[in-house]
């Protein structure tokens, strides 16, 4: 069976976050068709004001000659971006995503952002830099060229065959278990 997501669910960059977090994820989301509910400290991390995204870029103190906020995109496939900031300089475009809080491991953050810069530069829209910002931070900072778009797309590939099958995919219990907001309802436990 080949599961038809809704929008909220195409192959999107949150969802290769979650994904890069733990495989089992996006499986859950897929197929049990159930969302984490945000925690208010996640609510207030995923709904920034544009208020606070303008603080951000302004005491970053990032160039630019425009600049676009809570930029939505929709590509073919109905792939649906939401990006906290696209600045334009000369015929340069960085994309921003805005964390509020710090985090130790933030793979999962640095994958979407690469993804952002994966589906734009594949659908023809040029990016030119990406940067992931927390707590007012930039804790990442690449170049297009520095960034491994060929890892990126096959971990969208490894991603659509784990929400395409039936199945859950085969992974062993890690710490995030513990305090997993899925771990009720995860396959493996
Ligand atoms: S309980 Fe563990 S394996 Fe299951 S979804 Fe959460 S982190 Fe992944």
């Amino acid at each position: 069976m080949v599961y038809r997501l809704s929008p909220y669910t195409s192959i999107s960059a949150w969802l290769v976050k979650e994904y890069v977090y733990c495989p089992m994820i996006p499986w859950i989301i897929t197929h049990y068709n159930i969302v984490e509910q945000p925690t208010t400290s996640m609510e207030d991390g995923a709904n920034l004001d544009i208020d606070y995204k303008e603080e951000t870029i302004k005491e970053l103190g990032l160039p630019y000659d425009t600049i676009a906020y809570e930029k939505e995109i929709l590509l073919p496939d109905n792939i649906f971006l939401k990006i906290d900031a696209i600045l334009r300089k000369h015929n340069e475009y960085t994309i921003v995503e805005i964390k509020r809080y710090r985090r130790k491991g933030y793979s999962d953050q640095k994958a979407q952002v690469k993804t952002y810069a994966y589906l734009l530069t594949k659908h023809g829209k040029p990016v030119h830099n990406v940067v992931l910002v927390q707590d007012k931070k930039i804790v990442y900072k690449r170049r297009i060229e520095e960034i491994d778009l060929e890892t990126i797309k096959k971990t969208i590939e490894q991603l659509q065959k784990i929400i395409n099958n039936d199945k859950p995919p085969k992974i062993k219990p890690t710490r995030k278990c513990w305090s997993c907001w899925y771990r009720k309802i995860c396959p493996i436990h």
